[in-house]
Protein backbone atom coordinates (compact mmCIF):
# COMPACT_ATOMS: atom_id res chain seq x y z
CA UNK A 1 0.00 0.00 0.00
CA UNK A 2 1.29 3.42 -1.05
CA UNK A 3 0.90 5.84 2.30
CA UNK A 4 1.07 8.90 2.37
CA UNK A 5 4.14 9.95 3.38
CA UNK A 6 5.84 7.56 0.60
CA UNK A 7 4.21 9.76 -1.89
CA UNK A 8 5.01 12.89 -0.45
CA UNK A 9 8.85 11.58 -0.02
CA UNK A 10 9.05 10.42 -4.08
CA UNK A 11 8.01 13.77 -5.05
CA UNK A 12 10.44 16.08 -4.38
CA UNK A 13 13.02 13.32 -5.51
CA UNK A 14 11.39 13.72 -8.85
CA UNK A 15 11.99 17.51 -8.62
CA UNK A 16 8.23 18.12 -9.69
CA UNK A 17 5.99 18.94 -6.11
CA UNK A 18 4.49 21.63 -7.96
CA UNK A 19 2.95 19.67 -10.99
CA UNK A 20 2.53 16.30 -9.05
CA UNK A 21 1.14 17.70 -5.45
CA UNK A 22 -2.08 17.69 -6.00
CA UNK A 23 -2.07 14.25 -7.67
CA UNK A 24 -0.47 12.91 -4.86
CA UNK A 25 -2.87 14.37 -2.80
CA UNK A 26 -5.41 12.80 -4.62
CA UNK A 27 -3.72 9.23 -4.73
CA UNK A 28 -3.13 9.90 -0.78
CA UNK A 29 -7.00 10.46 -0.02
CA UNK A 30 -7.98 7.35 -2.44
CA UNK A 31 -5.37 5.09 -0.44
CA UNK A 32 -6.57 6.04 3.07
CA UNK A 33 -10.38 5.73 2.01
CA UNK A 34 -11.18 2.68 3.87
CA UNK A 35 -8.80 3.97 7.22
CA UNK A 36 -10.22 4.27 10.26
CA UNK A 37 -12.32 7.05 11.80
CA UNK A 38 -10.57 9.78 13.92
CA UNK A 39 -11.35 9.37 17.46
CA UNK A 40 -12.56 12.01 19.50
CA UNK A 41 -10.57 10.51 22.53
CA UNK A 42 -7.20 10.89 20.01
CA UNK A 43 -4.91 13.35 21.89
CA UNK A 44 -4.56 15.54 18.62
CA UNK A 45 -8.04 15.44 17.68
CA UNK A 46 -8.91 16.46 21.62
CA UNK A 47 -6.14 19.15 21.62
CA UNK A 48 -8.19 20.67 18.41
CA UNK A 49 -11.68 20.31 19.97
CA UNK A 50 -12.75 17.63 16.77
CA UNK A 51 -15.94 16.47 17.48
CA UNK A 52 -18.30 14.29 14.78
CA UNK A 53 -20.84 16.34 15.03
CA UNK A 54 -20.63 19.96 14.92
CA UNK A 55 -23.79 19.67 16.83
CA UNK A 56 -21.43 19.40 19.74
CA UNK A 57 -19.20 21.93 19.57
CA UNK A 58 -18.34 23.62 22.97
CA UNK A 59 -18.92 27.24 21.78
CA UNK A 60 -17.79 28.69 25.15
CA UNK A 61 -14.55 27.13 24.44
CA UNK A 62 -15.12 27.59 20.79
CA UNK A 63 -16.09 30.80 20.47
CA UNK A 64 -15.00 31.21 16.85
CA UNK A 65 -17.22 28.60 15.19
CA UNK A 66 -20.19 29.69 13.72
CA UNK A 67 -23.53 27.97 12.40
CA UNK A 68 -22.86 25.72 9.46
CA UNK A 69 -19.37 24.86 9.48
CA UNK A 70 -18.06 21.45 9.72
CA UNK A 71 -15.89 19.05 8.31
CA UNK A 72 -17.23 18.20 4.53
CA UNK A 73 -17.04 21.98 3.66
CA UNK A 74 -13.52 22.49 5.07
CA UNK A 75 -10.50 23.27 3.16
CA UNK A 76 -8.49 20.00 4.83
CA UNK A 77 -11.38 17.53 4.00
CA UNK A 78 -9.91 15.19 1.07
CA UNK A 79 -13.73 14.26 -0.21
CA UNK A 80 -16.79 15.38 -1.97
CA UNK A 81 -18.82 17.44 0.28
CA UNK A 82 -21.37 14.71 -0.24
CA UNK A 83 -19.18 12.56 1.49
CA UNK A 84 -20.31 11.08 4.71
CA UNK A 85 -16.62 10.47 6.03
CA UNK A 86 -13.08 11.50 4.31
CA UNK A 87 -9.54 12.06 5.19
CA UNK A 88 -8.58 15.57 6.88
CA UNK A 89 -5.12 16.43 6.30
CA UNK A 90 -4.20 17.23 9.67
CA UNK A 91 -5.14 13.82 10.74
CA UNK A 92 -2.99 11.21 8.73
CA UNK A 93 -4.20 7.71 8.02
CA UNK A 94 -7.63 8.75 9.89
CA UNK A 95 -11.14 9.94 8.49
CA UNK A 96 -13.48 12.48 9.86
CA UNK A 97 -16.94 12.63 9.74
CA UNK A 98 -18.25 15.23 7.33
CA UNK A 99 -20.36 16.69 9.99
CA UNK A 100 -17.81 17.16 11.59
CA UNK A 101 -15.31 20.29 13.01
CA UNK A 102 -12.41 20.73 14.58
CA UNK A 103 -10.82 24.24 15.56
CA UNK A 104 -8.83 24.42 12.33
CA UNK A 105 -11.83 24.17 10.61
CA UNK A 106 -11.07 26.73 6.92
CA UNK A 107 -13.96 27.30 4.30
CA UNK A 108 -13.79 26.04 1.25
CA UNK A 109 -13.28 28.96 -0.95
CA UNK A 110 -16.50 29.70 -3.12
FE1 LIG B 1 -12.73 18.76 9.94
FE2 LIG B 1 -11.40 20.75 8.75
FE3 LIG B 1 -10.91 20.13 11.31
FE4 LIG B 1 -10.13 18.48 9.36
S1 LIG B 1 -9.39 20.59 9.72
S2 LIG B 1 -11.14 17.89 11.28
S3 LIG B 1 -11.80 18.68 7.89
S4 LIG B 1 -12.85 20.95 10.46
Amino acid sequence: MITRRRLLHWIPAAGAAGTLAPLAERAASQASAGSPMLSEADPQAKSLGYVSDAKRVDKAKFPKYAAGQHCAVCQLYQGPTSAPAAPCTLFAGKQVAGPGWCSAFVPKPG
